[in-house]
């Protein structure tokens, strides 16, 4: 099956970094990953580790202390995290960077970018609240002017890397009585020792269990008015509609590397596994149904690529991304759910890869957008 180490992008030093992270991902995440599902979180060195492995803001400018690649080397990242069954959010991270990057001072970049890739802050996105997903027109998380700062008040809800985020990137409103995304600007907020911040304790999901997804409350928090991103306030609507493809397009490169690691993995089983005197994959059935997972994951995968590569140039519409993201997710859980019959009744156990796969894709349909919200945007193209 042709992966993005054969696409045509694929050079010496893109295989060497893939070797890196691939060995890394091994050696310093794998072997904790039931304890990381236990106290539901990663550890907090794995960022730090991280960091120093050169896996955070690869796709950043050298000058900001990311390692100066492209979006093809945070697949890379994203697909070895994925083949290891590692639910660490890098990507959220990484997308929070470049919203620095893309609308930060020269100061916020310099304050801010070199920490994220070293791993010593961890970057969250801060959007949902218990009353407002889809609809971030009803969030009432405010940010009031008061001199030199912003006075914040309000929660958020499902916060990926809650538990450990010095930074988060929050959309709040800066102007409740303006309508439409006017309304709401992004405010960065550092979270260290910051009075009226707290975070709650990670929620218990029904997957990606090793993956803290927490609620913050934010109690009359103080941040300098210098942390808006962007020149001016009531921009945050506009930043979010263009930054979101790149976290739909990653989430899009898990579900690929999901969708394929389960064909491999169901393959191996039915050749192992035995009933009325057959290997399973000596029934008919097994092996039509495994050929159509097979050929959905590979078309899955010509679509990305091409997408990976429309990002790259700078030609990836909102549209396509969110084709890209509710195609490919829907796509990985058809196929998960029909290796997972594969594998009867051992399927259903916890601890088993399948079964694992099965649980932390299914939030892929809901978040960075659900796909139910993304097929109302593709339909305002029509
Ligand atoms: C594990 C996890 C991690 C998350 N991480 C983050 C994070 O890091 N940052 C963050 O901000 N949020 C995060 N979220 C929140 C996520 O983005 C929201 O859950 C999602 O956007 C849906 O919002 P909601 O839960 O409020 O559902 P609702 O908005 O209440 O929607 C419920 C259902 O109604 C459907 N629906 C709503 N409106 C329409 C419509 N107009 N037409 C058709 N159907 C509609 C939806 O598709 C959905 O099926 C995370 C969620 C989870 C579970």
């Amino acid at each position: 099956m042709i992966s993005l180490a054969e696409a045509p992008r694929t050079t010496d030093a893109l295989r060497a970094f893939r070797s890196t992270i691939r060995a890394f991902v091994q050696t310093e995440f794998e072997p904790h990953q039931d304890r990381w599902r236990e106290q539901r979180f990663p550890d907090p060195d794995a960022w730090t580790k991280a960091g120093a492995v050169g896996m955070l803001l690869s796709d950043v400018p050298a000058e900001y202390g990311g390692g100066g690649g492209t979006f093809v080397h945070e697949t890379v990242v994203v697909e070895e995290l994925t083949r290891a069954g590692v639910p660490l959010h890098s990507f959220i991270h990484d997308n929070v960077a470049h919203y620095i990057l893309a609308y930060g001072s020269e100061a916020q970049k310099r304050n801010w970018l070199p920490r994220m890739a070293r791993g010593e802050l961890v970057g969250a996105i801060a959007m949902s609240e218990p009353t407002a997903g889809s609809d971030l027109q009803g969030i009432r998380t405010t940010a009031r002017r008061d001199g030199d700062h912003y006075v914040i008040s309000g929660s958020k809800m499902f916060i990926t890397n809650g538990w450990h985020a010095g930074l988060v990137c929050l959309v709040v409103k800066t102007d409740p009585k303006a309508t439409g995304p006017k309304a709401i600007s992004l405010i960065m907020v550092e979270t260290r020792d910051l009075p009226g911040y707290r975070v709650g304790r990670p929620l218990e999901k029904v997957g990606m269990h090793a993956q803290d997804t927490c609620e913050l409350f934010f109690d009359n928090v103080r941040v300098p008015a210098s942390n808006l991103l962007g020149p001016a306030e009531g921009r945050g609507g506009f930043q979010i509609m263009e930054k979101m493809n790149y976290e739909r397009l990653a989430i899009g490169v898990a579900a690929v590397a999901t969708a394929e690691r389960a064909v491999a993995v169901t393959t191996k089983y039915v050749k192992e596994r035995r009933a009325f005197g057959n290997a399973l994959i000596d029934f008919q059935n097994t092996r039509f149904k495994l050929a159509e997972c097979k050929t959905e994951a590979h078309i899955a995968r010509v679509f990305l690529n091409d997408c990976v590569e429309r990002f790259i140039a700078g030609q990836l519409d909102t549209f396509t991304a969110a084709m890209a993201k509710y195609w490919l997710t829907d796509c990985e859980c058809r196929i998960v759910d029909q290796c997972l019959q594969f594998h009867g009744g051992y399927g259903f156990m916890a601890d088993y890869p399948i079964a694992r796969m099965w649980t932390d894709s299914r939030v892929h349909r809901i978040y960075a957008g659900s796909n139910e919200i993304l097929k109302e945007m593709i339909a305002s193209s029509l």
